[in-house]
């Protein structure tokens, strides 16, 4: 006979992790089925470059306040990253250093521009769609909108190395509306977003995080059992997975990211409003780019700091995460998984010679975000048109499925704060509908 369940949550990052907990801690019996061998998904930790890194998902901040609430529920430590002493930038090819506050400096102008009707097109970041005209600032790319600004080479090659770092793709096939609710989400100040995006991280690890909500549920989670096929009715669903075993359920949850959604089997087909956005794919298609370095010539400490090329470099962003006593520890980042190979040292060393050539890479670590057959895809930034177009079709259930991600949450979509928003909301959802 086949084995039953009430619910089957498929994936255990973090809006699988969190839908399990909140379904099993309030009786019902959970089955949560991993393809991975590990928990987590795009929120990956790992002990690489003789640090704890974060491979997929780092920085969380207390602006994000579902990923906050679990921060504090679990007494997790946050830390920060040094501090930068200073930063680099390019002119033209000419390679520029100052300290950081210049830096913002020469960027406040085209970000306050860009971002100055922020709260106008989105006045309620947790609400998207409150301004029924979205779609008219949803049909345009980032660049367009930059380009508009007529900005000095200087300010304009800065403005988008600085997107590049936060958007992970080129800038012509993100929609202008990711920049929108991106500072919305941070009431409309462009320093807090950038504040918000990428400083505090939690100290142990992030991991520390997935493992606590995975402790806490009362669920079972089976790793190492990817789902080949969901079939559904208003009564429940089977879904086959690992080598042909089925589990009956009365409610699936999914919470595969957008750009493999299609690629899975699932009988009747999904609704066009969910599998669209998913052929379409999302704009999330760089790199993030570890890497251990060294002084060239004599060995010494490295100051801390930050460094922006141009959006057409392999990496468009570096900067100092950890320091050593003689050596540093970066992370960098790249629109295009196709212009670099974050795993080959020569690459990344040649990335890096763009700004300094005292720096010897001597080791890197990174993952192929984009090749990995349970992603194909980094954090979500969605092309023009997508939110206003399928938003609320992503989320929507359908009949005994019902859906979570952090690519299709409301507030911090594309963050750890949006995959757990999602999954509170499914686990809400779901207990409501088997409770009547
Ligand atoms: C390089 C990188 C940097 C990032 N930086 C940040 C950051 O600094 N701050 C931040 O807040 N966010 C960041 N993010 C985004 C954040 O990691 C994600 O938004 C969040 O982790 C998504 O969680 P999720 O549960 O929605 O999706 P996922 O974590 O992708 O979970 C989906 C799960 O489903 C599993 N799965 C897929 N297919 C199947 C199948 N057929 N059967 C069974 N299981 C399956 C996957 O293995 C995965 O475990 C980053 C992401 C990346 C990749």
């Amino acid at each position: 006979m086949t084995e039953q369940t009430d619910v089957v949550v498929i994936g255990a990052g973090l809006a699988g992790l969190v839908t399990a907990r909140e379904l099993g801690n309030r009786g019902h019996k959970v089955v949560v089925l991993e393809a991975r061998d590990r928990l987590g998904g795009r929120l990956w930790t790992e002990d690489r470059l003789g640090r704890k890194l974060e491979l997929g998902g780092n920085w969380l901040h207390w602006t994000q306040p579902h990923a906050w609430a679990e921060v504090t529920r679990y007494g997790l430590d946050v830390s920060r990253g040094p501090r930068s002493e200073e930063t680099y930038w390019l002119a033209g090819d000419e390679v520029r250093r100052g300290n950081l506050d210049d830096f913002m400096a020469l960027i406040d102008p085209g970000m306050t521009r860009l971002l100055e009707d922020t709260m106008k097109w989105l006045p309620r970041p947790d609400a998207p769609l409150t301004n029924g005209d979205l779609a008219e600032a949803d049909q345009y790319n980032l660049q367009e909108m930059l380009d508009k600004l007529d900005l000095s080479v200087d300010e304009r090659n800065a403005n988008e190395a600085a997107w590049v770092g936060h958007f992970n793709a080129p800038l012509d096939q993100c929609a202008y509306v990711n920049a929108l609710r991106w500072t919305a989400a941070s009431s409309g100040h462009w320093h807090l977003m950038h504040e918000a995006s990428a400083i505090y991280r939690l100290k142990d690890g992030n991991d520390t995080l997935a493992n606590a909500i995975a402790e806490d549920a009362d669920a079972e989670i089976r790793l190492n059992a990817p789902v080949t096929r969901v079939e559904h009715n208003n009564d429940g669903v089977t879904v086959t997975y690992g080598g042909g075993q089925q589990l009956q359920a009365r409610k699936a949850v999914i919470t595969l990211p957008v750009n493999i959604l299609h690629k899975l089997d699932i009988q009747p087909a999904l609704s066009e409003g969910k599998l669209a956005p998913s052929r379409e794919r999302t704009a999330s298609q760089g790199v993030k780019a570890w890497m251990r370095v060294g002084r060239r010539g004599t060995p010494g400490p490295i100051k801390p700091f930050f460094a922006y090329s141009a959006q057409d470099k392999p990496l468009s962003v570096i900067r100092t995460e950890f320091i050593g006593e003689n050596d540093a520890v970066l992370v960098g980042f790249g629109a295009d998984g196709n212009r670099i190979d974050v795993t080959d040292k020569a690459q990344v060393q040649a990335a890096v010679d763009v700004w300094r050539d005292d720096l010897e890479v001597l080791e890197v670590a990174g993952h192929k975000w984009g090749e990995d057959p349970y992603a194909e895809e980094t954090w979500l930034i969605q092309r023009p048109g997508q939110l206003t177009k399928y938003h609320a079709a992503q989320q929507a259930s359908e009949g005994a499925l019902h859906f979570a991600s952090g690519d299709i949450a409301n507030l911090w979509a594309g963050f750890f704060d949006g995959a757990i928003e999602s999954g509170l909301r499914a686990g809400r959802t779901v207990h409501a509908e088997l409770k009547a």
